[in-house]
């Protein structure tokens, strides 16, 4: 079901456009959620989209990936191994001010008389361009156009480039170019467990600032987990006009003003240098040090070096990853195709300025957008952006497993600490601790170690990245094969059947129960994946597997005792349903009332305590229903079209993660006016602020989610084992044709479906071969091949 309203702010003042998301109005209402909407980041360091001229905001924020602070969690009632620290991103020095004055008087866009504003976040050359009129009291005419960016070539470096002229009259001007860190801390005192709660008071502490003529530099530490920030500008004006300027720098704020005698029609050129670094180890000289060295170089290549090279970037993302979106009766492109032309590329964009650069950091749910989830990683990175990243970008993707590999010493710890043996992953993390202070909807959800090792085994099958799963996958493998063992049983009451109990699945609002079917089978899928994969480095790297047996001291009876459990896993069944039960007690409950839920009452988390509403009848997000996508071939399109209708009833969609699951598997059972629905309301997620939280930040896992739903759900892609296929259905909409490239052991193919053919390209490397439904087929450059006509099957 779908609850929630479409949102979407008035047409007029955001018109749809494929390659931008365009503001045409200054809208001090929306300004919350453009902060998110128009924000830039490169997975390490991120900006919201806030105004130059240092506000209005609603919450600006500048982040850095892992950049975070600790605090302990107070318990009212605490128990053994609850988490006890809690992690919270900071908002860290503001660099991006550019204040403006004309004859003294500040530009401040709520009251200024504006002529012309176009503000636009441009996915093609990964900028935020603003183009504004402004006509002064005095009635001056005064163009400002700038143009922003956080470069993804060098992660540690953003840029504006800020012109200024006034058209028609002499002038006074003021720029004055500054930094500012004024961490408020954040102690929310909000029910709503998405939002940041965290640390009070301050928390970054001065640690070193000076000036070097237009450079200004100021270094701040965290209050207890001891990172070190270095933040640099340098503003470098052109002008023809005469100027002089003044540097001023206090602990937490630095400002270079310069005055300028503006002739008419002379532009004014501010560029304005950014530089983050970071560290746990290094020293506050040293770490001024590395973003000097950093400034030096930008400074010297200037600007249209560092877009030059933005520009490249985005080119060739897109040559990879671009999702096309074509009608095909008219000459002129219809405008819903391009309104969904706009939120496919929006949503691709964002993920990649999520995770792009993030390197030894996860993706946090939020991506650098906003601070909700506090920064945190979830199970959000493997299950609903790894597919997009593997098939697309790999080198991230990998980056991404890493992090995890890195993490395995604190999983293991955590294993041991609530009396398990191998690897426990946290929940939601910054450091690789547990951070998840309420145990039922975070630590229970013992699903996430079988997801990362689903999104290794992906990964490795799409990549042929065998050195990563013999260096790093399988010890992962070994551990989380061993949680599993150890945390489930072999059930009398269920007929001597594997059964973990005392789990919450992904559907937080059932939580802590017995046969979790998502979770059992991810389980068994995660045991027979480490098995397979130890007796294949037992026969074909024996050396590595050696290594491993000794690093890990495993026993060759462990890995009989993994494939045994995964053979006898339970997985919960109605006979009289004829279909999969989410848990063990699924159907005792009482059915949620949804007949006197009124529409204002979702998410039913913000209005309902967790005991009504884990005793009823109800869903947050996708569960079965994600299985049955996940481990596609293990179920027949029948099973999945049962199991669809009677789940989809119970399922509010509370969760952001669950509209783009239930529209692939409405599109895949042939149920295309669904999964138009579902998939809608997911790819308008943020643009539309279908949740009504756009303002706290982008909902990464869907924009992920949408990718899967267009490859998966709408192109009937496949690659349960091994081979990728396809049974391709059609475009989201009517005469329509559907366009993506995937990234397969190195080669790129591109897929086209149209209404009655198909074609599959092979445009980079020499011969792939793949399933166009049941029939083999090997592409070479030279040879597409067209199929016709489709026969639409459900999958
Ligand atoms: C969802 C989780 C998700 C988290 C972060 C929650 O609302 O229920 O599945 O991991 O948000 O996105």
């Amino acid at each position: 079901m779908l609850h929630h309203e479409r949102l979407r702010p008035p047409s007029r003042d955001y018109p749809a456009d494929e390659w931008n998301v365009i503001e045409k109005a200054f809208r001090l209402e929306f300004i919350a959620q453009l902060e998110t909407i128009l924000a830039l980041g490169n997975g390490y360091l991120g900006m919201r989209g806030c105004p130059e001229e240092g506000g209005p905001n609603a919450e600006n924020g500048t982040f850095i990936n892992g950049f975070y602070d600790t605090w302990p969690i107070v318990y009212g009632e605490g128990a053994y191994g609850f988490a006890k620290m809690g992690q919270t991103i900071c908002n860290v020095t503001d660099s991006k001010i550019v204040k403006l004055f004309v004859d003294d008087e500040p530009f401040w866009l709520p009251d200024a008389h504006l002529l012309k504003y176009d503000r636009r976040l441009n996915m093609k050359s990964g900028t935020l361009d603003r183009d504004l009129l402004w006509e002064t009291p005095a009635g001056k005419q005064v163009s400002i156009t700038s143009r922003r960016l956080v470069s993804f070539v060098d992660r540690h470096v953003a840029a504006i480039s800020y012109s200024v002229t006034i058209l028609d009259a002499q002038a006074s001007v003021v720029i004055s170019s500054e930094m500012a860190t004024h961490e408020p801390g954040v102690v929310s005192d909000t029910d709503d467990p998405r939002l940041a709660k965290g640390v009070s008071g301050r928390i970054l502490h001065q640690r070193a600032h000076y000036s070097k003529d237009r450079r200004i530099v100021l270094c701040h530490e965290t209050e207890n987990s001891l990172l070190k920030l270095a933040c640099a500008t340098e503003s470098v004006l052109e002008s023809s006009c005469p100027y002089s300027y003044k540097t001023v720098h206090t602990p937490d704020f630095g400002q270079v003003a310069f005055t300028i005698d503006a002739r008419p029609g002379s532009p004014i050129q501010l560029t304005k240098y950014m530089i983050y670094h970071t560290s746990e180890t290094a020293s506050a000289e040293e770490l001024c040090g590395r973003a000097e060295w950093t400034m030096d170089r930008v400074v010297t290549q200037g600007f249209q070096k560092l877009l030059v090279s933005q520009e490249h970037y985005m080119e060739n993302f897109w040559r990879r990853s671009d999702v096309q979106i074509k009608d095909i009766r008219e000459e002129r492109t219809k405008r819903s195709t391009v309104e969904i032309q706009q939120a496919i590329r929006f949503n691709l964009f964002h993920i990649l300025q999520a995770s792009a650069r993030a390197e030894d950091a996860g993706v946090p749910a939020k991506g650098l957008t906003g601070r909700a989830y506090e920064g945190h990683y979830f199970w959000d990175t493997e299950i609903y952006l790894l597919p997009f990243l593997t098939y697309t970008s790999p080198r991230i993707a990998r980056n991404l497993l890493a992090v995890r590999y890195k993490m395995l010493p604190q999983a293991r710890a955590r294993a041991k600490e609530l009396g398990h043996r191998g690897a426990m992953f946290p929940w939601r993390t910054i450091s690789g601790e547990e951070a998840s202070a309420y145990y039922a909807a975070g630590t229970a959800q013992y699903h996430i170690n079988a997801d990362i090792m689903y999104a290794l085994r992906k990964y490795v099958q799409a990549t042929g990245d065998v050195p990563f799963l013999r260096d790093f996958g399988a010890e992962m493998l070994i551990e989380t094969a061993r949680l599993w063992a150890d945390l489930g049983f072999y059930s009398d009451s269920k007929g001597g059947m594997f059964c973990i109990n005392g789990v919450t699945g992904p559907d937080e609002y059932n939580a802590v129960v017995n046969n979790n079917a998502y979770t059992n089978l991810m389980a068994r899928e995660n045991l027979r994946y480490a098995g397979e994969v130890i007796e294949f480095l037992r026969e074909k790297e024996p050396d590595a597997y050696h290594a491993l047996v000794e690093k890990t001291a495993l026993q060759h009876s462990e890995v009989d005792a993994w494939f045994r459990a995964a053979e006898n896993m339970y997985v919960p069944f109605s006979e009289k349903l004829n279909i999969i039960l989410q848990d063990d007690n699924f159907l005792d409950r009482e059915p949620w009332d949804f007949r006197n839920t009124p529409s204002d009452r979702y998410p039913l988390l913000l209005f309902y305590h967790p005991l009504n509403i884990y005793r009823k009848q109800v869903i947050k997000q996708a569960d079965v229903i994600l299985a049955m996508f996940l481990l596609g071939d293990a179920f027949s399109s029948e099973e999945k079209k049962r199991n669809f209708e009677f789940y989809d009833s119970f399922t509010t969609g509370d969760s952001s993660l669950s509209s783009c699951v239930e529209a692939i598997i409405a599109a895949q059972t042939g149920q295309m006016d669904k999964a138009i629905r579902y998939g809608m309301a997911a790819l308008l997620m943020d643009l539309a602020d279908v949740g009504g939280n756009v303002k706290d930040g982008c909902h990464i896992a869907s924009m992920g989610g949408t990718w899967m739903m267009l490859t998966y759900g709408f192109g009937g892609m496949r690659d349960d084992d091994g081979v990728l296929s396809f049974w391709p259905r059609r475009a989201p909409e009517e005469n329509a044709t559907l366009r993506f490239p995937l990234t397969y052991h190195g080669q790129r193919l591109q897929v086209e479906i149209g209404m009655d053919r198909v074609e599959y390209a092979l445009h980079e490397g020499e011969r792939l071969g793949i399933r166009h439904e049941n029939e083999e087929i090997e592409l070479t450059k030279a040879n597409p091949l067209v199929v016709r006509p489709v026969s639409r099957r459900t999958i």
